[in-house]
């Protein structure tokens, strides 16, 4: 599997021409929303809505994330869930609404301290997704306290989570299905610690926060990764 580097640059920069200068090739990019038509390369939404049209002021669709030739969109990442409020159920909604409109999902699941979250996450996140919209689903495993704080999680914990997690696929799809699905991993990747999370803790790619900012850090990430 070849590794997937998604940047998250979260609500940065705030002007086009700042963000021109951070696209870095060989990661999805994940801009605010505005710039996404904008912008060339692999992109990604941080997020979308449940719904395809309609009254839903300030929303997205997904079909008009598609229609920019947006790839990938983002969900239940922590800080919608904590910040917005997101439940496992419309985090789900959304899901299932993205899959329908041709997107590939990156499904973010983390712990804020116990690991039971995990199973939650993933059978309600999943729920009513066939096995064959398994194949455009991509698991983030964010540990919360690793988000941001610049504690990431250690290579060992991370290891131990990726295999929690792919016994998980496995339960509720095949294991078949479980084997093929990328796990990511995400939370205060810097260029220092990236590699280890692919070839030592079986990661198939990162989530990248923070140092996804500065394109030279992103540049040394992505090189780690091979
Ligand atoms: C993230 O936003 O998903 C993330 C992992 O952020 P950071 O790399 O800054 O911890």
């Amino acid at each position: 599997m070849k590794p997937l580097i998604i940047a998250n640059w979260k609500m940065n920069p705030t002007s086009l021409a700042e963000a021109k200068k951070m696209i870095v090739k060989g990661a999805v990019i994940c801009p605010p929303f505005v710039y996404l038509g904008l912008l060339r390369g692999e992109l990604g939404a941080q997020n979308c809505s449940s719904e395809e049209k309609g009254a839903f002021t300030g929303e997205i669709s997904p079909l008009t994330l598609k229609d920019l030739k947006v790839k990938y969109v983002i969900l239940g990442h922590s800080e919608r869930r904590k910040l917005f409020s997101e439940t496992d159920e419309m985090i789900n909604k959304k899901v299932r609404r993205a899959l329908a409109s041709g997107l590939k999902v990156v499904l973010c699941v983390g712990e804020i301290d116990k690991k039971e979250v995990l199973k939650i996450q993933l059978e309600k996140g999943l729920e009513g997704v066939s096995r064959d919209e398994m194949s455009k689903v991509i698991i983030a495993y964010e540990p919360v306290w690793a988000i941001g704080t610049g504690k990431n999680c250690s290579v060992d914990e991370t290891m131990s989570s990726i295999i929690l997690i792919r016994q998980i696929l496995s339960n509720l799809f095949s294991r078949a299905i479980a084997d093929k699905i990328p796990i990511l991993y995400g939370g205060s990747v810097n260029s220092s610690n990236s590699g280890a999370y692919i070839k030592e803790a079986g990661a198939n790619g990162l989530l990248v926060g923070g140092a996804s900012l500065k394109p030279d850090e992103l540049s040394k990430i992505i090189k780690s990764s091979y």
